[in-house]
């Protein structure tokens, strides 16, 4: 059995980008992650220009102490101007147009008051107010993106304002779920005694798409070592990550294993100190870029937390994301929590801002790693350190899963 943090080291380690990349169009880039740095080839804003409805001056003339300036021109926004302002002139001028040649400072208009083609300055400016200038966001052949960016709509928002049309992204990384037990049945089967649904198909192939992947279904194998061994070897085939639930613990119809072992998998974790959670697989085949293959617990909360703890760093990793990091937030406990003698634990509940800090509280009911129900009503895991209880109001570290 190994440390929470060295699990997350060979993870990290063990996992890399997706080798093809794709390019696609920007309205279907959201969540995609960069492949390649993008660089500027224009500067942001590309000219100076107004922050502000009002007049474009010549500072020096506010500085002299004119204040009485004659209106030669106006520019709207997407309008070149054509005529340069002369010491006594001032062009009209509205939020984004271009400054006249001679101008660098901006009167907004409720400081003035116009008669004809007169303005009155009332309030003088400062030189170089409301101005914004050429490449003060940006100059062109500076990097905006880094590669290994997942594109959120703000940075799409930079790519278009670039002109980048499209962009080179990695492909989605292909994650096939597996489920493994006898006792499995789908949501519309009427269930005989002694069956349960296969909610952890539902659940990760959800997991997934969350995580911008895209999900590979397998009908659930049984638990029998030949098509357990078939089905696996499908999985492994067909996807760059393997995510199979059940058969990993002690029992005499926990075979994934030795089935991995079997199909040539280089096995680097079989027990992680970590509650709920402790059976977790991971091994990895090698078929031009080495596949992941991580062996989950059946129970649903085990595998749903085995997914946000440790596989995510993985995926985000295998996705091309740069440096990924767990959602990791500080929050205050509002009860006392209790730690595992032995394991790492997390006990899931509820963060929410109470007396303007992010307090946490476990959701009501059993906490067992087979109650799927009240994790439902969960946003958050408690962080536990192996022996270490948290008093009621003091600060706990809390992954979050929403
Ligand atoms: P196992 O890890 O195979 O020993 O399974 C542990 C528990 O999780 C058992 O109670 C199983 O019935 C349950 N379980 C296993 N697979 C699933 C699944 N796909 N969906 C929901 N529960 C499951
Ligand atoms: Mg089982």
């Amino acid at each position: 059995m190994i440390s929470t943090d060295r699990a997350t080291t060979i993870i990290l380690e063990l996992s890399q980008a997706v080798a093809e990349t794709e390019t696609v169009p920007l309205h279907s880039a959201l969540h995609r992650v960069l492949a390649e740095s993008v660089v500027s080839k224009l500067d942001f804003p590309h000219w100076d220009n107004s922050a502000m409805d009002g007049y474009a001056v010549r500072w020096s003339d506010l500085q002299a102490g004119i204040d009485c300036l004659q209106v030669v021109s106006e520019i709207p926004a997407g309008v070149a101007p054509t005529k340069s302002i002369e010491s006594g002139q001032a062009a009209r001028i509205f939020t984004g147009a271009m400054l006249p040649i001679g101008t660098d400072t901006i009167v907004i208009q409720e400081n003035t008051q116009r008669a004809g083609d007169q303005i009155q300055i009332m309030k003088p400016a400062a030189q170089g107010e409301f101005v914004r200038r050429q490449g003060d966001f940006a100059k062109t052949g500076e990097v905006l993106l880094t590669k290994g960016t997942r594109l959120l709509p703000a940075s799409i928002a930079v790519l278009a304002a670039a002109q980048y049309p499209q962009v080179q992204v990695y492909r989605q990384p292909r994650v096939a779920i597996l489920s493994t037990g006898n006792e499995l049945v789908q949501p519309s089967d009427t269930l005989a005694p002694g069956q349960i649904v296969d909610s952890n198909q539902h659940a990760l192939t959800a997991l997934i798409q969350q995580w911008g992947g895209e999900t590979v279904l397998l009908e659930n194998a049984p638990d029998n070592p030949q098509e357990l061994a078939a089905m696996m070897q499908r999985a492994i085939d067909l996807a760059d990550i393997v995510i199979s639930t059940g058969g990993v613990s002690v029992g005499d119809y926990d075979y994934v294993d030795r089935v991995l072992a079997e199909l040539g998998g280089e096995i680097h974790i079989a027990a992680v100190a970590v509650k709920p959670g402790k059976p977790l697989t991971m091994a990895t085949f090698q078929r031009g870029q080495r596949v992941l293959y991580f062996g989950l617990p059946g129970n649903p909360v085990s595998a749903l937390v085995s997914c946000w703890r440790f596989i995510y760093l993985g995926f985000q990793q295998a996705a091309g994301v740069a440096n990924p990091q767990l959602p990791w937030m500080e929050a205050v406990t509002g009860v006392d929590l209790r730690s595992d003698g032995k394991r790492e634990s997390y006990l899931w509940g509820k963060v929410e801002i109470k007396n303007n800090r992010q307090e946490f509280m476990p959701v009501a009911g059993g906490h067992s790693s087979g109650n799927l129900i009240n994790l439902a009503q969960a946003n958050a895991l408690a962080l536990m350190p192996v022996g270490q209880n948290a008093a009621a109001h003091s600060v706990i570290r809390v992954l979050r899963i929403d």
